[in-house]
């Protein structure tokens, strides 16, 4: 299986090349990063690529003189073609080589790559919120029409993609999306308002980057992976339920007629969602670190507080708006938390810049990808002139 990850030195993206190690008919075809170049560089060396993309210019020619040297030395044998910005990560998103694409990049920026992976007829092993949150109206009507596989990569709908093994034509009757509930699950609303940056980068049980740990925290991430769930599994916004699960051991749930109740638990590890995508659908050695359900003794479901958690509330009213809503959405929480991690902002401000910014749009409700891009633009230079 010839694998391109785009994103290859973020969390997801490193997890992903452990899967590669202990897969031997796994091979790395392409790799994409933003300008950590000191780790691609490493893992360029380890899995020879035969192209790679550096998103950043500069980065780009930096590495390319590492890799000469590192040639010259004999430690890299062949040379990768080097690519840069979004034409290159286009490029290594569609590389013909690649079986499947890991799309594990950051932001919207991933929206365009993915569509162009599907349009070259590539499985597509999504991590990458922002492109069902934003273009799901798009992506999903044309993996249909590509016969592509969208695989999600993220622990919820990989444990929901997984309940639905089996499902024949049964009909969804709720999907319960479970959350961690973050760090602040006991705290009150007005002890929110003085939690400084350090308090919410401590996650308690995943280890992620220090945007989804935000977002995990406010439980914006949840209201993003309500919308994906919704896209993926063609599902209303009111049959999506969230329920907070602080152990992390049930990955999530669906409902069914019957009233049977099907989860996926398992130790909190990206390894197995990942490489669950990878394989699907068959399922292979992970790590030793089995599920002990004796250790665990208790598992807690509680309800969100969705006074508390705004931001969940707010992306359950976006969704239900839809078109170009839950871009809005995840723009302004996308600056909302730059500038709390700038210290610009208090923490209990992140949703309400993400509601003053919905109210203040009028949805369009077919928007095509420029129209998506295009609002990127639009809503961050708004926010960033309240705080000016
Ligand atoms: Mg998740």
């Amino acid at each position: 299986m010839n694998i391109s990850i785009l994103g290859s030195t973020g969390s997801i993206g490193t997890q992903t090349l452990d899967i590669v190690r202990i897969n031997h008919d796994m091979n790395v075809v392409a790799l994409a990063a933003n300008k950590s170049i000191d780790l691609l560089y490493k893992q360029i060396l380890e899995f020879s690529p035969e192209l790679v993309c550096v998103y950043d210019e500069e980065a780009a020619g930096k590495l390319e003189a590492m890799l000469a040297d590192a040639h010259g030395r004999e430690e890299l044998h062949t040379l990768p073609e080097l690519v840069t910005g979004m034409e290159g990560l286009i490029e290594t998103a569609s590389i013909s080589d690649a079986d499947i694409v890991v799309t594990a990049v950051v932001g919207m920026m991933g929206i365009e790559p993915t569509i162009a992976a599907i349009k070259a007829h590539k499985n597509v092993a999504l991590a990458n919120k922002e492109t069902l949150v934003c273009a799901g109206h798009i992506i999903m009507p044309l993996a249909k029409n590509e016969g592509v596989k969208i695989l999600p990569v993220d622990s919820e709908h990989s444990a929901i993609f997984q309940c639905l093994q089996g499902r024949a034509d049964n009909r969804i009757r709720k999907i319960l999306l479970t959350a961690s509930g973050g760090p602040f699950l006991h705290k009150s609303l007005d002890e929110l308002k003085s939690v400084k940056v350090e308090d919410a980068l401590k996650h308690p049980n995943w280890n992620m980057g220090a945007k989804v740990t935000i977002d995990s925290s406010t439980m914006v991430n949840k209201g993003l992976e309500v919308c994906e769930a919704s896209w993926l599994f063609d599902t209303k916004p009111s049959d999506i339920e969230v329920v907070i699960q602080p152990q992390s051991i049930v990955h999530s749930a669906v409902e069914f007629e019957d009233g049977a109740v099907i989860a996926e638990l398992g130790v909190p590890d990206m390894h197995l969602p990942i490489s669950y995508a990878l394989t699907y659908p068959e399922r292979r050695f992970v790590s030793n670190d089995y599920l002990d359900l004796f250790k665990i003794g208790n598992l807690e479901f509680i309800k969100p507080d969705l006074k508390k958690f705004k931001g969940l509330a707010l992306a359950f009213g976006a969704l239900k708006m839809g078109g170009s809503a839950p871009t809005v959405f995840n723009i302004a929480d996308e600056e909302a938390v730059k500038l709390f991690l700038a210290r610009k902002i208090g923490y209990t401000d992140i949703p309400d810049i993400i509601g003053k910014a919905l109210d203040g749009h009028k949805v369009s409700p077919n928007p095509d990808v420029d129209e998506i891009l295009g609002l990127k633009k639009e809503i961050t230079e708004q926010i960033e002139s309240w705080y000016k």
